[in-house]
C-alpha cells in the first residue's frame, strides 16, 4: 500500500474506493491511529451511515470483514470519528488523529442458542470470542475480526504511521473508556500496535490465557500439543512470536509441575494481563474444554 496526496492506494494501483463524507472538519495533522469497530452489520451499510449527513460522524477508512477498503475522508482532513475523549493530556481527538472502523457486529448477547447482535444477525459461536471487556464486570460475545481484514487493516496503519509519522495506535476504549467498547477484546490491540509501530510495547507486556487452551508445537490445530493438559483459564504468558492468528508464548506459570514451557497458542484466547496479574500466583485452575 501507499499513500498518494492523502489517499491509500493498493500497492501501486489505483486509490482505494472513495466515497466522500461530507461528516468532516478543518485541515488535520495527526498524531494517533484510532482503531474502531462499526458495531454493524456490514460495511456497506456502514459506509452509508457515515457518508450521510445525518449520522454526524465518519471516519477516514472503513475495513470490511475480506479485507476490502473504502476510504470516505482524506487523510489531512478531520473525520468525526472520536467523540469526547482523551489522551497524553489532548482533549478531542478528532483533532489529532485518523480513525478506522473495521466492520463488526461489536458485542453480542446469548439467544436461544446463538449469539445476537444488537441489529439481530445471528453468529456461530466458532465467530466469537467470549471476554471480559477490560472496563466491564462480566463476560459478553464479541465478534472475532477475520485474519484477512486484521492484515489490510495492519498494512494501512503501518502506511498511515510511516507516512505522518503517527506516535501510537490506540482504541476507541482508550481515548472514550467510559462512553466506548470498541474495538473491544476480539481486537489484538498489543501484537497490532507492535507491528505497526515497528516496535516492542513500551514494557515487557504480560497475557493470560481466557480459556482453557491448548499449548502446541506450531502454528496450526494439526500440530501436536506440547502437554497432554491444556493451559488453565489464567495462564500468564509472554508473546514471542506470531503467525496470522497463533502465537508463539513462553508459559510464565507452572503447569503439570513444568516450567519452561514454550509452544503456539491460538492468538483469540490470550488477552493483555492487566498489572495487577503480574505478580506471581498461581494460575486458576480448571477443566473446561480446551479451544484450539
Ligand atoms: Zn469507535
Amino acid at each position: 500500500m501507499k499513500i498518494l496526496r492523502h489517499r491509500l492506494h493498493a500497492g501501486d494501483g489505483p486509490a482505494v474506493p472513495y466515497e466522500s463524507s461530507p461528516n468532516r472538519g478543518e485541515p488535520l495533522d495527526p498524531d494517533y491511529l484510532v482503531m474502531h469497530f462499526t458495531a454493524g452489520p456490514s460495511a456497506a451499510s456502514s459506509i452509508r451511515w457515515l457518508t450521510s449527513r445525518r449520522a454526524r460522524a465518519s471516519a477516514h477508512l472503513v475495513i470490511a470483514r475480506d479485507g476490502s477498503v473504502t476510504q470516505l475522508v482524506p487523510f489531512n482532513r478531520m473525520a468525526w470519528h472520536a467523540g469526547p475523549s482523551a489522551w497524553e493530556g489532548r482533549r478531542g481527538l478528532n483533532r489529532y488523529s485518523l480513525g478506522i472502523e473495521l466492520a463488526n457486529a461489536g458485542p453480542l448477547e446469548q439467544a436461544g442458542g446463538r449469539w445476537r447482535a444488537w441489529f439481530g444477525e445471528t453468529y456461530a459461536d466458532d465467530q466469537v470470542l467470549t471476554a471480559t471487556h477490560r472496563h466491564e464486570s462480566a463476560p459478553r460475545g464479541w465478534e472475532l475480526f477475520p485474519t484477512a481484514q486484521l492484515q489490510v487493516a495492519a498494512e494501512a496503519a503501518s502506511e498511515l504511521v510511516r507516512k505522518y509519522d503517527l506516535l501510537d495506535v490506540i482504541g476507541h476504549d482508550d481515548i472514550s473508556p467510559h462512553r466506548k467498547v470498541d474495538p473491544g477484546p476480539a481486537f489484538p490491540m498489543e501484537s497490532f500496535r507492535s507491528r505497526v509501530m515497528g516496535r516492542a510495547a513500551d514494557t515487557e507486556p504480560v497475557y493470560r490465557t481466557t480459556t482453557s487452551l491448548n499449548l502446541r508445537a506450531g502454528a496450526g490445530t494439526h500440530h501436536d500439543r506440547v502437554l497432554d493438559r491444556a493451559l488453565p483459564p489464567g495462564t500468564r504468558l509472554a508473546v514471542l512470536d506470531a503467525h496470522a492468528a497463533w502465537r508463539r508464548v513462553d508459559v510464565l506459570d507452572v503447569v503439570d509441575d513444568e516450567m519452561d514451557l514454550q509452544g503456539w497458542v491460538h492468538g483469540h484466547y490470550v488477552e493483555r494481563a492487566p498489572a495487577t496479574d503480574r505478580a506471581d500466583r498461581p494460575a486458576a485452575d480448571g477443566e473446561a474444554p480446551a479451544r484450539v
